[in-house]
Formats: C-alpha cells, structure tokens, sequence
C-alpha cells in the first residue's frame, strides 16, 4: 500500500505541530510506521491522502456511531450553520436537546453543555466536591476521563494508593487529592471511603480506555451502594459508553442510577459537543444558581447541537442496538474463532458496540492484566490490517467501534483480512 503522500504531510506536520497530531495516540508511537492522513470519509469507509481505502473501526473514536458523513446529520448541521453559528446567548436548541438527554438518561434530572469530554468530567468533580465539601476524589487505575489535572495521576503498585502525577506538569498537590483503585476491586474503595471523607469516585461504566474491560457482575451495583451509604457522589463517565453500549448509556444495560453522568463522543454528532448532569440537588450548586462556576464561551453551540440532536434521533429508532449488538458479535466472534483457529492467545471483550481483543492468554478484569497483553503482537496485528485496508485504534489500551454503516460485506471483508493476518503473526 503506496501511503507517500501521508508520509510528506507527517513530515510537514512534525515541523509545525508537536509530535506532528494534535492529540497523542494519533502519531501510531506504540504500533510502529506513520499513521495516514485521513482525506475523507463516508458510511464505514474512509480514504486516505494516497486515495487508499480503510473500513474504519474507530469512528473519530468513537463519535461516529451512524457512520462518516451521514447525510441527515449533515443537513442538520448546514440548515443550522446557515442562522448563524453561535451566540453565546441563550436558545431554543438547547432547551430542546437537554429535554431530549434527561428524557434519554433519566438520572440526569438537570443537564449542562460543554464542548469537550476532559470538561464535562473537570466540572462534574468540582461540582461533586462543592456539593459534598469534601477534597477528595477516587478514580479508577487505568481509567481515562481526559486531560484535566486531577485526571492524570496513575496508581503506584498496592491496592489502594495515593496518586502520584501521572504527566509532567501536574502538582504533587493536585494529585494527592486523587485516589487510584484497580478496576473491578470493590474492597479497594471500600477500604478508602471507611477510612476518610470522599467527594465522588468516577468511573467509566465499561472501561474503555485500557481497552474494553467490562465490569464484574455484582460490581456497579455493590458501588452504587456503597458510594450511596457514605454520601460519595457516584459519576459515570459515560462519555464512551452513552449511547453506545445501550441508548441510555451503561447505565440503562446494567440498571444502575449513578449521581452524575458525563457525556460525549456520540452525544455530539462528530461535532465538539458534551454534557454532564445529575440529580436536581446536586446540579443547583452550579452558577448562577450555586456557588460552583462553570461557563463556556462555545458552550450549547447551534452546530455541535444540531449534530448531536439529529443523532441521537436516528439511534432512537427501533431496532438500532439490535443491529449494532448483531454486527459487533459478528465480528468479535468471528475473529475469537479465527485466533483460535491460528492458535493465537487472544482474550477478547465486548459491551454492546466496544470492544478489543487482548493478545494475552490470561484473562483482562483490571488495568494490570490488560497490561500482561503482548503489545509486539498487538503492533503486527495492527500493521498487518492497516496494510490489508482495515483502520483499527493504534494500540492496545484503546477500544474499538462499530457503526450502523458497518454491513455484512464490510465485516466480511474485514473477517478476512483478519484470517490472513492472524496467519502471519
Ligand atoms: C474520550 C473520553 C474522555 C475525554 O473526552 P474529550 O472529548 O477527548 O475531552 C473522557 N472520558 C472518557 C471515558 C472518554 O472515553
């Protein structure tokens, strides 16, 4: 696969941009090569600057649940560009899509807007910590919930530890306010929220960004009780799994009411949209109404509004999550089979339209098992699909999404190449 043209464009773009992508894993670091640059995209497909043609499993990450370019969306997004594209002033859109998002995820009683994932997750925890008065916040080893500071803070080893900055440039005060537990580890929190005040854990309801590592049967359900007996406010991260594993999110498939969600990815339509919300109590400590401040100059914007709207009206037809549910099985079956088939160790997981193969013979609960996954392995894997015209995430630790556009052929097509490539491994 001739991919020149990307290889000019990476060249050019390390001289002007840091690393040559505005977001990390994009440069390909831990896979190896250079990625290519993306031209276009349409449905399930999309083409690269060499005009080379990839049936792409990671949807802008995630967002792109009906597809690249879906011609509804688009319309929506240019009949709202045409009234003007913002202004920072209140309008009936918004009030429309936060009915819509309370409506979709009851336990959000009220909702707020915001542009990016990173501040839907920074507001809910100072909101959190306004309501309870409380410093402390506890999250999950190997969870990721965007790039604010008190985020990036990994575990040490031991079970419950305090945080240590997980990225230059955060605070040893910062992160000695956040606690890292092992996922799916329920004594862990336990331990900690027996022993100090804690303001809120937040979790992603399915991880996602270790990989896809579901909870334990029992786990969400004994968090929400013990979170509840003392007083620590429960957020779902939800910005991956919202309308993605279900409808209403994670906490639809598995029935369990957390105090805040925070919302992203699908809920803006490809376009830079997120929310975070919970009960009525908790919300009224946001300005203007309450004492915690949170604002945002782009914030409800008409386009990134628009977008999601008409997204979320599409997934809410009947049948949608059936044929997500039945194209990912599909899949992620078929290439379960097909490891075996080559002898390959692989541990492969799946909620609903996320999910990952782990190239281990163990089996992945937790971020440390996750890391046990032969990474060399995972690289030629990668590599041997993007040459075979299949776009999967550019590592590991990274889910991979199916899409409504996803038919029978293209995941034919991808069963394929994933039969070829397991035999070269
Ligand atoms: C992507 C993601 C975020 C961050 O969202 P951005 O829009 O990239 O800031 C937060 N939490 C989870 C669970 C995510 O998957």
């Amino acid at each position: 696969m001739n991919r020149s043209r990307s290889k000019e464009l990476f060249e050019r773009a390390r001289r002007a941009i840091p690393g040559g992508v505005n977001s990390p894993v994009r440069a390909f670091r831990s896979v190896g090569g250079d990625p290519p640059f993306i031209a276009r995209g349409k449905g399930a497909l999309i083409w690269d600057a060499d005009g080379n043609e990839y049936v792409d499993y990671v949807g802008s990450w995630g967002p792109l649940i009906l597809g690249h370019a879906h011609p509804e969306v688009l319309e929506a997004i240019a009949r709202a560009a045409a009234c003007g594209t913002s202004f920072g002033a209140p309008t009936e859109r918004e009030v429309d899509f936060a009915e819509r998002l309370c409506r979709v995820v009851p336990s959000m009683q009220k909702v707020r807007m915001v542009s990016s994932g990173t501040e839907a997750t920074m507001a809910a925890l100072r909101v959190a910590r306004g309501f309870t008065r409380r410093d402390k916040i506890i999250k999950i080893d190997g969870g990721y919930h965007g790039h604010a500071d008190c985020l990036l803070v990994d575990a040490g080893s031991g079970v419950a530890t305090l945080g240590i900055p997980g990225s230059a440039g955060v605070t040893e005060g910062t992160a000695k306010d956040t606690l890292v537990v092992p996922w799916n580890d329920l004594a862990a929190v336990q331990q900690i929220v027996e022993r100090e005040p804690v303001a809120a854990i937040i979790v992603e309801p399915v991880c996602g960004n270790m990989g896809c590592v579901p909870p334990k049967p029992g786990y969400l359900a004994a968090l929400r009780q013990l979170t509840a007996k003392h007083g620590v406010v429960l957020i779902f991260d939800e910005v991956m799994t919202g309308f993605r594993v279900a409808f209403g999110g994670a906490q639809a498939r598995f029935g369990i009411t957390p105090d805040m969600t925070c919302l992203g990815k699908v809920v803006g339509g490809g376009l830079p949209a997120a929310a975070y919300g919970g009960r009525a109590e908790i919300m009224a400590c946001i300005a203007p109404d309450g004492p915690v401040y949170q604002a945002g100059t782009l914030s409800g914007n008409p386009l990134a509004v628009a977008a999601g709207q008409k997204t979320l009206e599409l997934l809410e037809r009947p049948g949608t999550y059936e044929r997500l549910e039945a194209a990912s099985a599909k899949l992620v079956d078929g290439i379960g089979a097909l490891a075996r088939e080559a002898g390959i160790p692989l541990f492969a997981t799946r909620v609903g339209a996320m999910f990952t193969g782990f190239f281990t013979d163990g089996e992945v609960w937790d971020y440390a098992s996750a890391k046990r996954s032969d990474t060399k392995r995972f690289g030629a894997w990668f590599r041997g699909m993007l040459d075979r015209g299949i776009y999967l995430a550019p590592s590991q630790f990274e889910a991979g999404f199916m899409s409504l556009a996803h038919d029978d052929a293209l995941i034919d097509r991808t069963l394929d190449a994933a039969r070829a490539t397991l035999r070269s491994l």
